[in-house]
């Protein structure tokens, strides 16, 4: 074979990895497509060997690429076996264990182009790299402790950010804040449960038998902190996957307009037919930095068909389930009973009053008063239109309010499987309590605790199960 200038020799047969081997893998770490640069990456302990093998470097007085200089960009060709040159651009050599992955990490540095991307690939793969999986590289450092759980997902969490909110969210768990609160209360449960543990071996002389109900305080002092961590899961929740706002309201009071003005397109059929929104319509957009689920539902109304009375419940349900209600009336009729009924039904603080149709009211949007509810009430006009600006402050106002959303300083939990984990060590520490209260053994105490102990550590990833894994891992994109 014709060696290229520069470059390390092929590797050699008995060089090639056994089963008993870590892989090296390699993937494109850029998105696909176009772009000014593009990176392979390579991660194992053949990564250098195989990067270099693709890697000629230029001539450049103090590059010496026989051993590059860890972290530090060499300047070069990459070549295949031919010697043929694929592209120009640097390589970087991050040794393990202070690499992402925790093992030897090379990134090829060329531009831009799928087409280069894929030979680069195709040739590391030809040396010997697999192609990684979604996710492996995240996984890897997972394996290697470079990250626990929790800050493997705040990975894949910043990829997908939909808001800036939720950068923040994610960069805050990514550097350790949840990790490090779970840490704390697993620390005083394993004193809790040493003392309680104590207490079976050398029981209190007062007592005939050893009891659990000194420990009670603490044990509500822990379950305490576990359940502000829970409380903050549905602000994660709103950060993640969007605060759910529905418009309801009877049917022609302007739901689709104002929809369609605070998404400024059209999307659901503004009709002058009463009744004919019949499915919800839900669309997603950022309002301040929150983003929101907007939901149109079909109106509130004496439900005549099988259809409309799908409709009715399906608006139930989005009512009940709405991080914020717009209820929206007419401002040129006085409220109907249904209306009424309606704003009882939801609480106060999830609630916002749209009074519609304003230019309808002789004298304008100067001579008129809202209706008395004792909510938050804003007067607008899709068709002049009027107070739509008001409306997106209000609601940015309420979806922030009262706990604000200065995410960046606090910790918050956004990930539905931490917060099913955090619920039964909740429940685990509500019957530690329980028996503590009744004066019952230790012994009964501490398995209820132990309990606790295995939710908390399976949202770090103390110990977890090897599928759970792969559904976390999986979300990721290949080449993280
Ligand atoms: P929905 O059934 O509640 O979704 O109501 P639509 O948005 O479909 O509107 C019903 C009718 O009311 C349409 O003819 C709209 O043009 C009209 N409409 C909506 N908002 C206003 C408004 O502020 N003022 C006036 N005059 N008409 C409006």
């Amino acid at each position: 074979m014709n060696e290229p200038r520069h470059t390390y020799p092929p590797i050699a047969p008995s060089e090639k990895p056994t089963d008993t081997d870590v892989d090296t893998i390699v993937a494109v770490a850029t998105p696909s497509g176009f772009g000014g640069i593009g990176i392979v990456r390579l991660s194992g302990p053949r990564a250098l060997k195989i990067g270099l093998s693709l890697f000629s470097p230029a001539a450049t007085p103090g590059d010496n690429t026989t051993s590059p200089t860890p972290r530090t960009a060499h300047v070069g060709s990459f070549r295949d076996e031919e010697g043929h040159t694929i592209d120009r651009g640097l390589l970087l050599f991050m040794p393990g264990p202070a690499s992402y992955t925790g093992e030897d990490v090379v990134e090829l540095h060329g531009h831009g182009s799928p087409l280069v991307m894929e030979q680069l690939l195709f040739h590391a793969v030809a040396r010997g790299a697999r192609i990684a999986e979604g996710g492996e590289f995240t996984r890897r450092a997972f394996m290697n402790g470079k990250l626990d759980l929790v800050q493997a997902e705040a990975v894949a969490d910043l990829i997908y950010a939909s808001s800036t909110a939720a950068v923040h969210i994610a960069t805050a768990q990514h550097e350790g804040g949840l990790s490090h609160a779970l840490g704390e209360i697993s620390d005083a449960l394993v004193v809790l449960l040493s003392d309680l543990e104590a207490a079976v071996d050398f029981p209190d002389e007062e007592h005939d038998h050893p009891s659990s109900e000194p420990f009670f305080d603490r044990i509500i002092e822990i379950q305490t902190r576990v359940e502000r961590l829970l409380d903050t899961f549905r602000r994660g929740r709103i950060l993640r996957e969007g605060a759910r706002v529905v418009i309801v309201g009877r049917p022609n009071v302007g739901k689709s307009s104002i929809m369609n003005l605070l998404l400024e397109r059209p999307r659901s059929i503004v009709t002058e037919e009463p009744g004919t929104t019949r499915d919800t319509i839900e669309e997603l957009l950022v309002i301040g930095s929150v983003p929101v689920r907007l939901i149109d539902t079909c109106g509130i109304r004496e439900a005549l068909s099988p259809p409309e009375k799908e409709g009715v419940m399906r608006t139930m349900r989005a009512v009940e389930e709405a991080d914020l209600v717009l209820v929206v009336t007419e401002a040129d009729r006085p409220m109907s009973a249904d209306e009424r009924v309606l704003l009882d039904d939801i609480d106060e603080h999830r609630t916002i009053v749209v009074c519609n149709k304003v230019d309808l009211v002789p004298g304008g949007p100067e001579s008129f008063s809202p209706p008395d509810t004792s909510r938050t009430t804003v007067v607008t006009s899709a068709t002049l239109p009027y107070g739509i600006d008001e409306l997106i402050t209000a609601v940015q106002r309420r979806l922030t309010a009262p706990a604000s959303l200065r995410s960046e300083e606090q910790i918050v939990v956004s990930n539905a499987r931490h917060f099913a984990a955090l619920s039964e060590a909740r429940t685990s520490l509500d019957e530690a309590a329980a028996s503590a209260a009744r004066g019952e053994s230790p012994e009964f105490v501490s398995v209820d605790v132990r309990g606790a102990l295995a939710f908390l550590g399976d949202i770090t990833g103390v110990v977890t199960a090897d599928d759970v894994l792969e559904v976390i891992f999986s979300r990721f994109c290949v080449g993280k």
